[in-house]
């Protein structure tokens, strides 16, 4: 559908009311992030997830249409408003998936030894030829690569490319292959644009909704994610960037592309398929450990508790695997199909935010990452860095920020405060639910910035009021002065609160 026939809902950006009207008994620093798709997209189960502990929801713009989209971004909208909450909305673009075409009959037996032709026609396909949704592929191939269908089910390799238009392949390993499943080239350099002309079309549309955070599938380099902020920028789009790690290119450029983005996914669905399985769990490890240094929030997601898709509990090696991200330290667990087309989205919710709760009872934070002399926001980083580490010296209650860009609340909450609450506040309502994905990171509507004591007292009395802190706790107030210059945080106090 047209992106332009659609229209932006309208929000209250002058809501001031940062008390929660829905009780939510929901302290944990991890975040969970739902994928919405028919088992969970009506306003009823939305409320119901949000509850059970849902901070951000994902719209996967593989599946769905944008009317879909908009009715799901209409009622997380509404549900903020009408509970004073500040739940965020992540757009995943599809980018360069590839797929095999329709396939006759929707099953194709195939045994090892076969040889299969891809053709870049579109054709119904058998054993004569299959089509394949990419036009370069003959040219990009080799002989000798490897191509999994069906998230690995199926592996093939290239026996004959006339680098045109007609690829032959030899079946490693066989099955049934069905209509328009996925392929990965784990060893090929896919020429494939990150931004795909359905990318496009459903950026116009992303474009005119007040998501939060947009994911860029297949990120391959840096230069992915400038292209995709360039556009932003062009449309005033105040999202951020979501790089999702799933190449074993952007392996290679880790570093550089954690800092040309806001956050990290990793991607484990197709990364578990593009390098060797057996390497996945080090590369999570060490992606949540690089992102927290330069304080990035990195989402750990897909296949976590997989078996809830039809069980209504999870298994000893899910419980396992969500306690190992939250111990690593990740901002946020991710539930794909689970709550996208389970059948117990919210119990799968519930389940997932018991494991998080109990472990975070004993987490061991990863190591604080020290800010670096050299770099440009130095100062400021020294700020939120001694803020964190006076909270934990004095016995803080919490720690209370300010921002506009999002930096103090990102830079806070990488140094892990183990034992204070991340309470931050902004004028930018936008803001608050984007921050919503961030570890520890709780967030209010303020909007008075006359002077930096008459803020700081006016942001605790809001805490106070709301039941988050109480007469004599010790709070580390950051802050930036003078206040009207907003410039970033340049000035720590430790208050006893009244
Ligand atoms: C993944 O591959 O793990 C992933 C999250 O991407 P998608 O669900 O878009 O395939």
């Amino acid at each position: 559908m047209e992106s332009k026939e659609l229209k932006a809902p309208e929000i209250n950006l002058t809501n001031q009311n940062p008390e929660p009207k829905m009780k939510i008994d929901d302290q944990q620093n991890t975040k969970i992030l739902a994928t919405v798709g028919p088992a969970s997209s009506s306003y009823e189960t939305l409320v119901e997830l949000v509850k059970a502990g849902v901070d951000v929801f994902r719209l996967n713009f593989s599946h769905g249409t944008h009317e879909d989209h908009m009715q799901v971004i209409n009622h997380v909208t509404y549900i903020n408003e009408k509970f004073g909450l500040h739940i965020g909305i992540l757009a995943d673009l599809q980018g360069p998936k590839l797929r095999v075409g329709e396939i006759e009959n929707n099953a194709l037996e195939i045994k090892e030894g076969d040889i299969l032709t891809f053709v870049n026609e579109k054709c119904v396909g058998n054993m004569e030829k299959i089509y394949m949704s990419y036009e370069q592929f003959a040219e990009d191939v080799e002989v000798g690569e490897r191509v999994l269908v069906d998230d690995g089910k199926l592996v093939f390799e290239i026996v004959e490319t006339n680098k045109k238009d007609v690829v032959k392949l030899k079946v490693l390993f066989g099955g049934v292959l069905s209509s328009r499943k996925g392929v990965n080239l784990p060893n090929t350099k896919i020429s494939l644009p990150s931004l795909t002309e359905k990318d496009l079309k459903d950026l116009d549309f992303i474009l005119t909704q007040p998501v939060n955070w947009i994911a860029l599938s297949f990120v391959r380099s840096p230069e992915d994610l400038h292209d995709l902020r360039r556009r932003l920028d062009e449309a005033n789009h105040p999202a951020k960037i979501m790089a999702k790690i799933e190449k074993p290119e952007a392996i290679d450029r880790i570093d550089a592309i954690i800092q040309a983005s806001n956050a990290v996914m990793v991607a484990r669905g197709d990364l578990g398929i593009e390098v060797p399985m057996e390497r996945l769990p080090m590369i999570q490890k060490n992606i949540i450990a690089k992102c927290i240094q330069r304080a990035r929030p990195v989402v750990v997601a897909t296949q976590m508790m997989d078996s809830m898709i039809q069980n209504p509990s999870p298994t000893r090696a899910e419980i396992t695997d969500v306690a190992n991200a939250v111990f690593d330290g990740a901002d946020a667990v991710m539930l794909s199909g689970e709550t996208s087309v389970g059948k117990h989205p919210i119990k799968v919710v519930e389940a997932m935010n018991r494991i998080i709760a109990e472990v975070e009872k004993t987490y061991d934070p990863p190591v604080r990452p020290i800010p670096p002399e050299k770099s440009r926001t130095y100062l400021s980083d020294a700020i939120c860095f001694t803020a964190a580490r006076t909270a934990e010296e004095v016995g803080a209650k919490a720690i209370v920020g300010m921002t506009s860009s999002g930096y103090t609340a990102f830079k806070v909450s990488s140094f892990r405060p183990r034992k204070q609450q991340v309470f931050i506040f902004s004028d930018r309502m936008h803001m608050l639910a984007t921050l919503n994905l961030v570890w520890g990171v709780r967030c209010f509507y303020y909007d008075r910035f006359t002077s930096t004591d008459e803020t700081i007292n006016d942001v605790n009395a809001i805490l106070k009021a709301a039941g988050k802190i109480e007469k004599d706790d010790v709070l580390i107030n950051t802050g930036s002065m003078p206040i009207h210059k907003r410039h970033r945080t340049n000035m720590l106090r430790v208050t006893v609160v009244e």
